[in-house]
C-alpha cells in the first residue's frame, strides 16, 4: 500500500551479507516525525552487576538481523509494510557516567515519542528499560502508569546494589514502579528463575501485585495457558514489552551478562511472543544480549529474530491505534 514507506534491502537482490550494517538492513532515518517506529539502538551497560559487554549488543544485533526476511512465516505480517520503520542510529551515552547516560537515553526517547514515533530499542542491559520508559511518560500527554509484559530470568525489582546504589540493571522496574511509570498490578513477568541474594528478593514486588510466573510455574501451566495468564494481568490497557534475552536458557543464549540454567527455548518464547498478538503495546525493548561471551553469535542472532517477533507485534499495534 505504501511503496513510499522505507523498505529493507531485498535480499534476492542485495545479498544479505553485503552492503550498510543496519536493523533489518533498513534505512537509518534519525528524524522521527519521518517514522512511526524507531529501531533504536541504545549502547548502554553501566547498569551491568557481573559480566558487562552488552554495550556491544546494538551493532551484533544489528549484524545478525540481516538474516531476518521482511515477511512474518506464520502471520504473514510484513512491518515494513504497515508502518514506516527505519533504524533510527543509537541514543548517545555517556560510558564515564551512569546518571548522564540515563538522562541521555531519556532525552533521546522522549523526543522520538514527541515527533509521533514508537520505540523498539535494543540494548544495551536492562537498567536502559527506566530511561525508555521515563521518556515515553515525558512525551505522553496524560500518561498513565503503563502495563508490562517482561520476560527475565530475573525480576530487576531489587532496591539497592554496593551500598545504596539505586541504579543498575537489578533495579530498573523497581524504580519504575516507584516513579509511576508502570502499574505494578499489570505487570506480569514470566521465566524468572535462579539463586536468589535473599530469601525476601521478590517479596516488595509481589507485595505491590507483580505477578511473577517463575520457571517451574511455566512448565506446569504449559505456553498456551502462559499466554492466557499474560494477557489476563495486563488487559487492554497500554502495555509495554522488555524482553532479556537471559529468559532464555543460556545452552541457547550464552552471550549474556547474568546467565542462569534451566531457561526458556527459543521456540517458547516464540511461540509466548506470537501469543501477544493484540495487545493494546506501546513500545517495547530486546536487552542484554552482551557479544563478549556469544562467541558462535547465537545470542545476537536470538536477539534480532526477538526483535522481529516484536516489530511484527508494534507495527500491528500501531496501524490498530490510529
Ligand atoms: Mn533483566
Ligand atoms: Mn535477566
Amino acid at each position: 500500500m505504501t511503496a513510499a514507506f522505507p523498505q529493507p534491502l531485498d535480499g534476492v537482490v542485495t545479498p544479505r551479507f553485503a552492503g550498510p550494517v543496519t536493523f533489518m538492513r533498513l534505512p537509518q532515518i534519525e528524524d522521527a516525525t519521518q517514522l512511526d517506529i524507531a529501531l533504536l539502538g541504545v549502547p548502554f551497560d553501566l547498569g551491568t552487576t557481573n559480566r558487562a559487554g552488552a554495550r556491544h549488543g546494538p551493532r551484533e544485533i544489528r549484524n545478525m538481523s540481516a538474516i531476518i526476511r521482511r515477511v512474518h512465516p506464520v502471520t504473514r505480517v510484513e512491518p515494513c509494510r504497515l508502518c514506516r520503520v527505519a533504524d533510527a542510529g543509537d541514543t548517545p551515552t555517556n560510558p564515564a557516567d551512569l546518571m548522564h547516560s540515563l538522562q541521555l537515553i531519556e532525552d533521546r526517547v522522549a523526543e522520538i515519542r514527541a515527533a509521533g514515533a514508537w520505540t523498539l530499542s535494543l540494548g544495551g542491559d536492562h537498567l536502559i528499560s527506566l530511561p525508555i520508559l521515563r521518556g515515553i511518560a515525558r512525551a505522553t500527554p496524560g500518561f498513565q502508569p503503563l502495563g508490562l509484559v517482561h520476560f527475565d530470568a530475573h525480576s530487576d525489582t531489587n532496591d539497592t546494589y554496593f551500598g545504596g546504589m539505586r541504579y543498575t540493571h537489578g533495579t530498573p522496574f523497581r524504580r519504575a514502579i516507584e516513579e509511576g511509570l508502570l502499574d505494578p498490578k499489570r505487570i506480569v513477568q514470566i521465566g524468572i528463575r535462579g539463586s536468589l541474594f535473599d530469601p525476601e528478593d521478590m517479596v516488595w514486588a509481589a507485595e505491590q501485585g507483580v505477578r511473577i510466573i517463575r520457571i517451574e510455574e511455566f512448565e506446569a501451566l504449559g505456553v498456551d495457558a502462559t499466554i492466557a495468564e499474560a494477557r489476563r494481568v495486563v488487559g487492554d490497557g497500554p502495555t509495554y514489552l522488555t524482553f532479556d534475552v537471559d529468559s532464555l536458557d543460556p545452552a541457547f543464549a550464552p552471550g549474556t551478562g547474568t546467565p542462569e540454567i534451566g531457561g526458556l527455548t527459543p521456540r517458547e518464547a516464540q511461540r509466548m511472543l506470537r501469543g501477544l498478538r493484540g495487545l493494546n503495546l506501546v513500545g517495547a525493548d530486546v536487552v542484554e544480549v552482551a557479544p563478549p561471551f556469544d562467541q558462535s553469535g547465537g545470542t545476537a542472532l536470538i536477539g534480532a529474530n526477538m526483535m522481529f517477533e516484536i516489530l511484527c507485534l508494534l507495527a500491528e499495534a500501531r496501524v490498530a491505534s490510529r
